[in-house]
This record gives structure tokens, C-alpha cells and sequence, in this order.
């Protein structure tokens, strides 16, 4: 029996994306072998890589000017990636926005390369983050080589419901926890990727989405396997890609196509915030959200019951009722609810019910 899951990721994955698979396991397309058996240079594999990048083109309507590369080492891969590949002694500086946890890991791999600036921090005096930078706040170095943020803080259940305006300095973006959550314009971003653990897929692939003459403005006295101009001109087949995590991303990619693309799956995401932050709201002398409410993530809930021990009780009569993966992060504590794509708005109803039910019999 399945369960409601709502891991921070991974995390759920749609039900026929995982039924397909296991459809297709033994004999994909009547080949014979499975599609992890094929080489990544026949033509059987490369019909699968080159749907996933068609999908992916179509819904979010990806300009001629950018590509879409599959890498591997997921996003903390990303975070030595970018400054190896964009800062140099002539641009040795470049604008972090840290709203978490995640852009500090971000920062600190930059130091390897270059002098990053803190161009502004949220963090408040107790260590954690609880909003996002108004526009107002943003002072952006013209000289610096790009900025980076973090669209969606996955520990602290905050999220950039505007994307910043930079100017021309080119923008760049860890999107992990909330790419595909709707659609966006790709256009405005020089570089923005995501392993596919929330909303696209298993662990193993990190998509990349980025403007082809940023990528080849990239140094080019850098290993050939960490240039991203090198995995762009070769359609991320410059070595052996996770065939597998793309198979099954194209998965969900199809799935989503079905469910009548990025705008269903944004009107979906929204009624499941919506009924989530209601319940919090409603008991809002029980439960506490942190997070101001513009900043409130539309794809991780997090909330605080009146005790630590109240807190635990709570995921674990919740994982009792069939709902796992409530526990919040071990460096915040608490409850957080992932609602990626995968999660219904059924299980939300669930997970308020249970909510609403756990105040009357602990409140
Ligand atoms: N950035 C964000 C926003 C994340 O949520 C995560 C993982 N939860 C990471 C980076 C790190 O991803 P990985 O472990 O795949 O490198």
C-alpha cells in the first residue's frame, strides 16, 4: 500500500510515471532489455533523452537562446560549478542573495574561486530565515559576474514569489525545490538548475537550463567534464548521462503534459498552499508558521507545534494515519509538509484534516 508522502526529497513521485516504469521495466518498446540496458549512443536511449528535453522545451516554452544540459552531482555539484566556470581574474566578484541554508553552501563554494560578495541576508538574530528580500532591499553589484539566489529555501519553507531584477548582470538560480511548481520566463535567467528530486524525477539528474552564450562565456582553462559549453554543444551526451533518472523524468514530464501542463500544475500547487496555510492560520494559537506571509513557500510548509515533544508526537501519529515524511529538517526542527507536484490536493485535504483533528485532541 502506497502512503501520503511528503518528503522534502526525494520526494513523491506521480503514481503513472512510476506505473509506466514498471510497465516498460523488463522490455522497453519491445527492444528487449530494459532502457538502463541501452547504450546512451543508440537510438532507442537517445529518443528517451531527446523527448525529456522536448517536453521540458515545450512547457516552459524555452527560448532559441537557452538549452537545456542534464548534468549529474546535483546542485551542491552546481554550487562549485558556476563560480569554477564564470568568476576570473577580470570578474572575480559575484552577488549571493543568502535566504537559507542552501545559498550559504552556495557562497562558500564561490570562495574557491573568486571574492563573492553577501550582496544581502535575511537571516535574522536567532540564525534562521523566515522571508525573502523585497526588491527595495536588492543593491546589485554592476561589475559582479552574476548573482545567485535560491528561488525556494527548502529547510526554511520560504520561497521568491517575483524573481529579483539584476539589471544586466546575469542572473542565476538554484531552483531545486520548486522548478516546475508553474511556469516562468526562462529568459530572464543567464543559468538556472535543479536536481530532479522535488518535481522532476529521482536523484541523479540535475537539469540545467541556461542562455547559450552565457554558457559559452564560460572559462575555457577548466576540466572539460565541469565546462558547460562542452556538455551544451555535445546534448548532454559528452559522457555517460543517468539514463535511467532521465527515463524517468520524461516520465513526469508526460505525466504533467497530461495533467494539462505547467498551468494545471500551478492551480493545483496553489490550492494545496492555500488549504495548508488556511489550517495553519485557523489554529494559529496552536500551530506556529515562522515565515511572513509573502514569503510563505508554496512547496514546503513549515510549522512549529506548542512543544518539541508535540512535535514529534505529530509526525509520528501522522505517519500512523499513512502520512510520511512530516518531520522537519534537523537543523530547524519542527514540521515541514513538502508539497511538490506528485501531492495531490486529496492528500493535503488529508494532512488538514489530520491537522484539524490533532488540535481537538492536543489543543
Ligand atoms: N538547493 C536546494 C534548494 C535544495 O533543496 C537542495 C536539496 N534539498 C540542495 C540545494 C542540495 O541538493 P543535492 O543534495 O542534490 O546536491
Amino acid at each position: 500500500m502506497r502512503v501520503i508522502n511528503f518528503n522534502p526529497g526525494p520526494a513523491a513521485m506521480p503514481l503513472p510515471a512510476l506505473e509506466r516504469a514498471r510497465d516498460e521495466l523488463l522490455d522497453f518498446q519491445g527492444s528487449g532489455m530494459s532502457i538502463m540496458e541501452h547504450s546512451h549512443r543508440g537510438k532507442v536511449y537517445e529518443a528517451v533523452h531527446d523527448e525529456a528535453i522536448a517536453l521540458l522545451t515545450q512547457m516552459l516554452d524555452i527560448p532559441a537562446t537557452h538549452q537545456v544540459v542534464f548534468l549529474t552531482g546535483g546542485a551542491h555539484q552546481q554550487f562549485a560549478q558556476v563560480p569554477m566556470n564564470f568568476l576570473t581574474p577580470a570578474h572575480p566578484s559575484a552577488d549571493y542573495f543568502l535566504t537559507g541554508g542552501w545559498s550559504e553552501k552556495a557562497l562558500e563554494e564561490a570562495r574557491f574561486y573568486g571574492t563573492p560578495r553577501v550582496a544581502i541576508t535575511t537571516q535574522g538574530p536567532d540564525k534562521r530565515y523566515t522571508r525573502v528580500p523585497t526588491q527595495a532591499e536588492l543593491r546589485v553589484d554592476p561589475s559582479a559576474a552574476y548573482v545567485h539566489f535560491t528561488s525556494n529555501n527548502t529547510l526554511f519553507g520560504t520561497q521568491w514569489h517575483t524573481f529579483p531584477e539584476v539589471g544586466d548582470v546575469p542572473l542565476v538560480a538554484d531552483m531545486c525545490s520548486d522548478f516546475l511548481w508553474r511556469k516562468f520566463d526562462v529568459s530572464r535567467f543567464a543559468l538556472l538548475y535543479a536536481g530532479a528530486q522535488k518535481n522532476l524525477g529521482p536523484s541523479g539528474v540535475t537539469v540545467v537550463v541556461a542562455s547559450k552564450e552565457f554558457m559559452a562565456r564560460g572559462r575555457q582553462d577548466i576540466p572539460k567534464v565541469f565546462r558547460y559549453s562542452v556538455h551544451a554543444e555535445n546534448n548532454s551526451l559528452y559522457n555517460t548521462p543517468p539514463t535511467l533518472a532521465i527515463y524517468l523524468a520524461r516520465n513526469v514530464l508526460a505525466w504533467i503534459r497530461d495533467l494539462g501542463g505547467l498551468d494545471a500544475v500551478e492551480r493545483r500547487n496553489r490550492e494545496k498552499a492555500a488549504l495548508l496555510y488556511a489550517a495553519l492560520d485557523r489554529h494559529a494559537g496552536f500551530y506556529r508558521a515562522p515565515v511572513e506571509r509573502d514569503s510563505r513557500s508554496a512547496m514546503n510548509a513549515v510549522f512549529y507545534l506548542p512543544t518539541e515533544a508535540l512535535d514529534a508526537t505529530f509526525a509520528a501519529e501522522a505517519l500512523k494515519a499513512g502520512m510520511a515524511g512530516l518531520k522537519g529538517h534537523r537543523s530547524v526542527g519542527g514540521i515541514r509538509a513538502s508539497l511538490y507536484n506528485a501531492v495531490s490536493v486529496e492528500d493535503v485535504r488529508a494532512l488538514v484534516s489530520f491537522m484539524d483533528h490533532f488540535v481537538k485532541t492536543h489543543g
